[in-house]
This record gives C-alpha cells, sequence and structure tokens, in this order.
C-alpha cells in the first residue's frame, strides 16, 4: 500500500496502528480489534455482531478479554450477549449514561480505564449528540511498538464527516466534536463505519476549492478501488478536510449562510446548518 502524499498534505488513511486490526461486520461497520502484544487476549471495540468478531478470534487464536462500547445503538452492541456467553470472564466497559444491558464497568467524563493485560490506559470523553450516553476512548499510547496516541469515537467524529444528531442538539454534537478536535495532531481516528467517500462527496460540495480536500478524495478512490480501509485517518487531516471540524473556515461558513438566509451567529449555527443540508444529500 502506498502512503506517499504531497508534501503539507496530510496521509488520506495513516498506517494503521500494529495492535488493532479491523473487524468488517454488517455491510459498512468496523469492530476495531485490539490484540495485546503476545496477540493470545483482545479487546473489541463496538461488537454489533458476534459472529464476525468470535471467528477473527477465533482465526488468531486469541481469547477475548474486554470490550469497549460507545453508544447503545444496536450496530454497535448486538453482539454483546452471545459474546458474553463466549467469554464470560470479558470485562464489558461502557457509558455511565447508558441504558445498554451487560455493560459491567461504566463510565463518566475525565475516568481512566486501564485495560488489563493490554498496556493500555484510555481517557473517557463524553460526546452526547448522535446519542445522549456516546462516549469515546482515548489513549496517549497503546503497547511500546507506536507512539501514536489513538481514539476510538463510534458515530461521532468520521472520517471525513460525523455522525447524525438524533438524541442531542447541535450545540451538544458542536462542543463533542470540539473536544475530539481538540486532542493531537497524529491522533489515530477509528470510526465505526467506512462513510468517507460518500462524506468526502459532500464535504466538496461544501468546499469546492479546497487543495487538501482533492488529495484526499483522489487517495481515499485508490484505497477503496484496493479493498483498503479509509479508517483510521488523524485529526490532522480531519482538521483539514472535514468540514464538520472547519465551522470556522471561510468556505464553510458561506455555505452555512447561504442555507441559513444570513449570517451564522456562532459555530453551533454553522454546524447546524452544514449538518442539515447533509442530512438531505445525495
Ligand atoms: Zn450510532
Amino acid at each position: 500500500m502506498n502512503h506517499a502524499s504531497l508534501a503539507g498534505v496530510p496521509h488520506a488513511a495513516a498506517p494503521p496502528h500494529p495492535a488493532i486490526v479491523p473487524v468488517p461486520a454488517f455491510a459498512d461497520n468496523y469492530i476495531w480489534l485490539l490484540h495485546d502484544r503476545e496477540r493470545r487476549r483482545a479487546a473489541v471495540v463496538d461488537p454489533g455482531d458476534a459472529a464476525p468478531v468470535l471467528a477473527a478470534l477465533a482465526a488468531a487464536g486469541l481469547s477475548l478479554a474486554a470490550v469497549l462500547v460507545t453508544h447503545h445503538h444496536a450496530d454497535h452492541v448486538g453482539g454483546l450477549p452471545a459474546l458474553r456467553a463466549a467469554f464470560p470472564d470479558a470485562v464489558v466497559h461502557g457509558p455511565a449514561a447508558s441504558l445498554v444491558e451487560g455493560i459491567d464497568r461504566r463510565w463518566r467524563a475525565g475516568d481512566t480505564v486501564e485495560l488489563e493485560g493490554f498496556d493500555a490506559r484510555f481517557d473517557v470523553i463524553e460526546i452526547p449528540g448522535h446519542t445522549l450516553d456516546h462516549i469515546a476512548f482515548f489513549a496517549r499510547r497503546i503497547g511500546d511498538d507506536d507512539a501514536r496516541p489513538v481514539l476510538f469515537c463510534g458515530d461521532t467524529l468520521f472520517a471525513g464527516g460525523c455522525g447524525r444528531v438524533f438524541e442531542g442538539t447541535a450545540a451538544q454534537m458542536t462542543a463533542s466534536l470540539g473536544r475530539l478536535a481538540a486532542l493531537p495532531d497524529d491522533t489515530l481516528v477509528y470510526c465505526a463505519h467506512e462513510y468517507t467517500t460518500s462524506n468526502l462527496r459532500f464535504a466538496r460540495a461544501v468546499e469546492p476549492d479546497s487543495a487538501p480536500l482533492a488529495e484526499r478524495e483522489r487517495q481515499t478512490a485508490a484505497l477503496r478501488a484496493a479493498g483498503t480501509p479509509t479508517v483510521p485517518s488523524t485529526l490532522a487531516l480531519e482538521r483539514a478536510t472535514n468540514p464538520f471540524l472547519r465551522t470556522g473556515a471561510a468556505d464553510v461558513r458561506r455555505a452555512a449562510e447561504a442555507r441559513l438566509g444570513h449570517v451564522p451567529v456562532d459555530a453551533t449555527e454553522v454546524f447546524a446548518a452544514v449538518r442539515q443540508w447533509k442530512d438531505g444529500f445525495r
């Protein structure tokens, strides 16, 4: 795979973390599988379906030690009962605000989750908007083989886009995306869906003259043609090309103004106008 890029333009997809692999599920979900150094224990993030996880664990000779849950949607938690039945000792970590059954340890903003045996500590970030219970897990580093931070952000920040605002408000979602945007440039962004191609098509409508976006589209097309995931991306790339993290950019504000019919008063109004446009975009 060629990850080369133009000078100054971030990679379309970052070289993946060596301890994290995707388990594809349903049409376009990624269940992220984190394995420990000896590759005998695993943790998974948002297991919407147990079957592909069980198959991946068996193929790699791994047992399941932990599960991280970002929010309550069925395509993120549907596999929990079968995974708990197969691995009764696995510890399920999830949001304090969630009604999901089968969460053993419930976490709030500012808590730190120690994944025993994984050389990984995750800060919990509350990011309501897509759902009210949504949290993200952020690790400064995982293991010794890769120094880059890792973010598991479920359906809030996507590569080139963001989740729909189903339960929260535009103000909540704007604040939540701002919390994620404040993480380090080289943070690997592991979202839960392969939506990048359609997200970038919309981003192009918002910022038609963006050179970094044109380069990302080109690289994304090449990755997808090769059957390669476009996830993870990096926060630097998202800040450069994702319209939902760019509510202060001139073209994004202009697009919002055209939709609103007036100059947007703040970032929330920009976000709301662009998100509403995306909801109806084909
Ligand atoms: Zn969701």
